[in-house]
Formats: C-alpha cells, structure tokens, sequence
C-alpha cells in the first residue's frame, strides 16, 4: 500500500473496542447446563436455553458477581438497579428469536482503564486513561458450522450447535479514546490482565473467550466531527488487533485523500492475507425493538453487598506496577512483565517478603526461572519445586558474596526441579565463594609461575591478557573465586 508520507501526517485516527467476555462460571446463565468448552454439539442444552415453551430463565447469581467486580476493577459506577432486556433479532443459532441482553440500565457505567506504553529504547512509560462507556451482561448465541463455505451465505448446508447457547458473557465497550493500533491491541491486554486477576474469565481469545469488535474511523487533525467509522471483526490475537487497525488507517487515509467517500461497514480481518475485506455494509443502526424481559426481575445490588465484593478485588496489574517502581525501585519494563500474570506477581512479592532484593530477585524471575518455565510446560510457576523463600536465600547468598552468579546459575537446574535449600547445597557440594585474600594471592602466584610467556607478554602492553590469567585463577579454584577480589589483586600483582 502506498501513502505519501506528508498526508499521513495529517490525519489522526479514532479507535474504540467492543469485547466480549465469557464470565467463568462453571453453569450457564439462565440454567443449569455446563459451560466447559469443547464439548460434543449439543450435549450441554436444555429446554431453557433451547428456547421452548414455558420455560423460566433464573439469573446465575455468579454472573452478577463477577460483572460487578469487572465493573468495580474497571472504576465504573455500579448500578444499584438495572434490568435485563430482549434484543430481538433472527439467526439460525439464536433458538429464542430474541438474545436476553442489557439494553438502558446496564449494570456497569463510566469507567476507565489505564494502558501504560513502554518505550523499549529508554525504557520511559507512557500512561494513557482510556474511558469505558458501558459493561453489561448477556448471553451468548449458539455456534454455527458452515459446509461448502465459512459463510452460511454461499454454503450448501449448515450445523448448529447449541452448546454455548447461555454461555455468560460481560460485553464492554470503550470510549473511542484510543490513537492507534498499539494503544488498542495494549488496552485489550489491559482488560483481558484485569479479568484473569480477577478470576472472571480466562480471557482465552483461541477459544473465543474474549473477542474484540473494533470502530475505528480517521479525520483531519484538528477537526471535531468523527469521520465515517467501520467495524472490524474476526481478530484473534492482539498482534491482529494492531496490524488490522494499522492497515485501516492507511486504507483510509488513502481513500479519503484520493477523494473517495468512507462507507460505513463492517470489515473482517485476513489473517492470511494481512489485509481487511468487506463483509456487509452497514446504513443506519438496527432497530432491534428492545423491551425488558418480563420473565426475569429487576437486579438490585445492596450497598453491602457491593461492599462485600469491592473487598474482595485483589490488587489490581496497573497499581502492582506502580508499586513495584515506587517501592521496589524497579523499572517500568520489569514491573510490566512481571505483574503480567497475577501469579508470577505474587511468587515475586513472597520471595521480596522473604527477603530478597528485589531487583536481584526480578532478575531471575524474568530470566532463567522464565526461560525454564517456558520450555517446561508441565510446570507453573504455582507448582514450582524451587518455592519462594528459597530463591530469597539464593539472592541473599549472592548478595552477600558466599556464591558468585557463575554457582548460583550452575545449582538452578537442581533447585528447579527438586527445590531445597540452596544454602545447603552450597555447604554440601563446597561451592562457597572464596573470598579468603591469601588464598587467591596464593593461586595466583602458582598461575603467573606456570605462564611465564604470558606474563611477558602482559608486561609488554598485552593488558588484554589480564582476562585469560582470571580464567586461570578461577580454574584453579573451582569457579569459586570471588571475581571483584580476583581482578583486583591480579591487577596489583601483573603491575607490580
Ligand atoms: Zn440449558
């Protein structure tokens, strides 16, 4: 695609998301049918969520639990009394003819959710409040299997399952606060963090827990008015959220500054091609004729029961971090990755209360500890032999200079997968750092004797040569001479 570079220039772009979670309860929300993903086509159903005759939805209290505590983690106004409603449309797998959904008096409001961007090169941060409009429950339609084609139109026949028919879901919606696909793809990383530590969805995008509509539209910089907007669907991954609204920029841009009109519509993502196409356009918006649900009353939510559960949120990602740069004097970047996941976040704040430094600690956490999990997948961070108070006394040994980082990354192996005490291993296997002057002075004499040539040579301006008498000394003690104290009297020595 080509752009002139000065046009570009000129025009911003607006972004807002639309996602839908799947909330984590173990039932559907309108019945008693199982949620588990995967299973055999209709085999998870029941009349309710079938949509027959008579039957009477009941509210899973769960699922008000856990879209009130979005609500809260998302700093939104919880409504003390919403409802549900009927938005009513036709599709082949909405059995009901009607999806139960919130419409005017959603349960979450007003909120906001910060992003952090980290520059990789300077390591600075850059924090940016994105508003959230709205967050309400629903439920989610069944699934259709499409043959001859992906599409239902141009297929020769089509399967439904009704396996997720009911399935909870919290749909949140953004304000159109975001600039460009970065600051979209790290706010639905933000969202999908805050719901795993909250424990409400396991945000899986694969499965289709957590699935991302974006709007997005371009106008001049300095113009008021919104431009003609499009939707994107079908983005699995948060890379293809960035590279789908960076292509649609540019397709813009280009077409507006070629003159052409903006169609309101609705586009899909190729993954394969890397590029969006039409699917339907999309006049005006649809009336879906809403009207509460008479079969399920109205929802309140104490204040003491919103007390209950405001009590129960944990520590949320974007304070973990702060904390960790103002308490725990550690960088942006390393504060990032290790509030990621929540329960990394925890194994390092038990090994800092332990009492290891904190850097030290980080150090190791996002390094060889990282790497090994990484290639172990049968092991979690939670089922590590290697426990917390444990890497505590591994950095304290470094710390205090009884082992160099050289034994403390040669006895990781060891402790990853038995754990244990690395002090003990240390006294057992006579790996403590010799820090003893007279002994080192003592190798190092026997060195510089047996290379005579070498010290000849370092004395003849070959400085250089100094690292190969320090490899020497070490092999001379094991690895287990203090290398600071090393280099430091070998300096002396050569010099003399
Ligand atoms: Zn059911």
């Amino acid at each position: 695609m080509v752009t002139a570079a000065p046009a570009k220039t000129q025009y911003e772009a607006v972004i807002g998301l639309e996602t839908h979670v799947q909330l984590k309860t173990n039932t559907k929300i309108f019945c008693n049918c199982a949620t588990t993903f995967g299973g055999t086509p209709n085999t998870q159903v029941c009349p309710v969520c079938m949509g027959m005759p008579g039957v009477l939805p009941v509210l899973n209290q769960k699922v008000l639990e856990y879209a009130v505590k979005a609500g809260l983690a998302l700093n939104c106004e919880i409504a003390p009394y919403s409802k549900f409603d009927r938005k009513q449309y036709f599709y082949p797998d909405l059995p009901k003819d009607y999806q139960i959904s919130q419409y005017d008096l959603p349960i979450a409001q007003h909120g906001w959710l910060e992003i952090e961007l980290v520059n990789k090169e300077t390591g600075e941060a850059t924090r940016k409040r994105i508003g959230i409009t709205r967050l309400h429950m629903e439920e989610d339609a069944g699934k259709l299997v499409h043959g001859g084609s992906d599409r239902l139109a141009g297929s020769t026949y089509s399967l439904v399952d009704f396996n997720r028919t009911g399935v909870p879901l919290a749909e949140i919606v953004s304000e159109p606060d975001m600039r460009s696909g970065q600051e979209a793809a790290e706010y639905a990383q933000e969202l999908r963090r805050i719901l795993r530590y909250l424990g409400v969805s396991d945000g899986n995008m694969q499965e289709g827990s957590l699935r991302c509509d974006v709007n997005i539209s371009v106008r001049p910089v300095g113009q008021k008015e919104f431009g003609t907007k499009v939707e994107i669907k079908n983005m699995n991954s948060f890379n293809a959220i960035q590279r789908a609204i960076e292509y649609e920029i540019e397709r813009q841009i280009e077409a507006i500054s070629a003159g052409e009109r903006i169609i309101q519509e609705t586009r899909l993502w190729e993954e394969n091609s890397q590029r969006t196409v039409s699917m339907r356009s999309k006049e005006g918006s649809s009336d879906y004729r809403y009207f509460p649900e008479p079969d399920l009353g109205p929802i309140e939510v104490s204040q003491e029961q919103l007390a209950a559960w405001k009590a129960e949120l944990p520590e949320l990602p974007y304070q973990k971090r702060q904390r960790y740069e103002s308490e725990l004097g550690l960088s942006a970047y390393d504060a990032r990755v290790l509030t990621d996941d929540r329960a990394m976040a925890e194994y390092f704040e038990a090994t800092v209360a332990a009492g290891a430094p904190a850097k030290l600690a980080a150090n190791w956490l996002m390094g060889d500890i990282s790497a090994y999990l990484n290639s172990n997948s049968d092991v979690s961070i939670n089922t590590l032999p290697l426990k917390p108070s444990d890497l505590a006394e591994l950095t304290n040994l470094i710390e205090s200079g009884t082992i160099s980082n050289k034994i403390a990354k040669d006895i990781l192996p060891e402790l990853l997968e038995q754990g244990g005490s690395p002090k003990a291993i240390v006294e057992a296997k006579g790996l403590i750092q010799i820090s003893d002057t007279s002994v080192i002075e003592a190798a190092i004499a026997e060195v510089l004797a047996a290379h005579p040539k070498e010290l000849e040579q370092y004395r003849n301006g070959k400085t250089k040569m100094l690292g190969f008498f320090v490899g020497q000394v070490m092999k001379k003690t094991g690895g287990r001479a203090d290398p600071k104290l090393t280099n430091q009297l070998l300096a002396q020595k050569l010099n003399e």
